[in-house]
């Protein structure tokens, strides 16, 4: 069902009455999009998200603290760079020990259990695999069930309607959204022209197979994935209008924080998908908040912890704070990237050498030749070590089974 334009217009007007109140929000939602990237907001047509970011704030550079799920959620969860929570590595053991490591980070408090010990009943509702699998990230949460993105407005309705007066409340939604496969809907699909069948070309719904084509099924395959991409983004608009709606009465006393784990590349540089790099498309995500007070200009996702118990009106002393200024940091597999002011931006690689330097303003997507930026960059990223020490966590491991393997396969983490 898509929300009609009234009804979400109501929706967030009360959200915006809601702002006007001194008394802080009751609840908060944070809803969580894989694999959105920040642009994804101006090339579809996104009513619900622009209405949610008029009435709220829209965070003009917001950058994931790594490129894929895990260690992107895990600083959601903690506050923490992905330097110091230490899940910097990859999924999967060696072809011989397919066990998946894992830090168990077990005395690091999360949003959940920091809310839950401040009087919040806790719920999380996701399609991720990946946060069904026993790694923690059900930590904090009462209730923590898995599901498809389209019945999870109706999931999150049925949580809804449990709620008691006087309770508070804070509920985590994880959609898919635009990671792949993509599976637009026939109206979706209809308003970009995608003729074609997707399942039917050689690129498919997947980015698997973008090294395989040839030069002109390359050229039409990024056109039809970009198309269905945005398609898909459309769909997941109206979805979360949806779960908006769902909130019914108490959208008016919540919270509202959109975001999402890291983008994805597609096509650009000739990369695809969100696989072990740092550039632009991957590490800059929407960060939207409705309900929050004023954000800075600049903003990583591990200080949304500290955005959402600041505005409920509840203290806890987050690593990462949201005024506590310091570089756009964003990591992968030993790889950094940093930008002190959201406008140079370098890439150190796994030995520590630097990479490409990149002029956000000008052109965020090839590196430029700016030997002057270099010192101030290089001084930078020895601050930001210098002040986040680095977590050496305890690790556990999970076996992967042909289950984990499928799912890997089928997320893109296993090549
Ligand atoms: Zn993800």
């Amino acid at each position: 069902m898509k929300l009609s334009l009234p009804t979400f217009v109501v929706c967030l007007s009360l959200i915006a009455s809601a702002c006007a109140r001194e008394e802080p929000p009751r609840h908060a939602v944070v809803i969580l999009v894989d694999t959105l990237r920040a642009d994804a907001l101006d090339h579809a047509d996104t009513p619900v998200l622009d209405a949610l970011a008029a009435r709220g704030e829209q965070v003009e550079r917001a950058w994931s603290s790594g490129t894929w799920t895990a260690p992107s959620l895990v600083s959601l969860f903690t506050g923490m760079h992905v330097r110091e929570h230490g899940w910097d590595f990859g999924f999967r053991g060696s072809r011989r020990n397919r066990a998946t490591a894992f830090p168990l980070l077990p005395d690091v408090p999360t949003l959940g259990l920091v809310l839950r010990r401040a009087g919040f009943e806790t719920a999380g509702i996701f399609a991720s695999r990946v946060l069904a699998w026993d790694l923690g990230f059900e930590r904090g949460f009462a209730r923590w069930r898995r599901s498809r993105d389209p019945q999870i407005p109706r999931l999150v309705r049925q949580e809804v309607a449990s709620w008691r007066p006087g309770e508070r409340h804070f509920l985590y939604v994880h959609l898919m959204g635009p990671h792949q496969p993509l599976r637009p809907s026939t109206e979706a699909a209809a308003r970009w022209q995608i003729a074609e069948d997707l399942e039917a070309h050689p690129l498919g719904m997947s980015l698997h197979w973008a090294r395989k084509l040839s030069p002109a099924q390359w050229i039409t395959g990024v056109d039809l994935y970009r198309k269905a991409y945005w398609a898909v983004v459309e769909d997941t608009d109206a979805r979360i209008g949806e779960i908006l709606e769902a909130l019914g009465p108490h959208l008016d006393d919540s919270l509202v924080v959109v975001t999402s784990d890291h983008g994805e590349m597609m096509g650009e540089r000739f990369r695809f998908g969100h696989r072990r790099w740092l550039d632009e498309p991957l590490t800059r995500i929407p960060l939207i908040a409705a309900g929050a007070g004023p954000l800075p200009d600049r903003l990583t996702l591990a200080a949304v912890p500290d955005l959402v118990t600041r505005a409920l009106g509840v203290e806890h002393p987050w690593s990462v704070r949201v005024d506590g200024g310091g570089p756009l940091v964003s990591q992968r597999q030993g790889a950094l990237a940093l930008s002190p002011e959201g406008r140079f931006k370098a890439v150190w690689h796994r030995n520590g050498s630097l990479g490409d330097v990149y002029d956000l303003e000008r052109e965020p997507l090839e590196p430029q030749n700016r030997p002057e930026q270099v010192p101030d960059l290089e001084a930078q990223r020895r601050a930001f070590q210098e002040r986040v020490p680095v977590g050496i966590s305890e690790k556990g491991k999970v076996r992967s089974g042909p289950e984990i393997e499928a799912a890997l396969r089928e997320l893109g983490y296993v090549e």
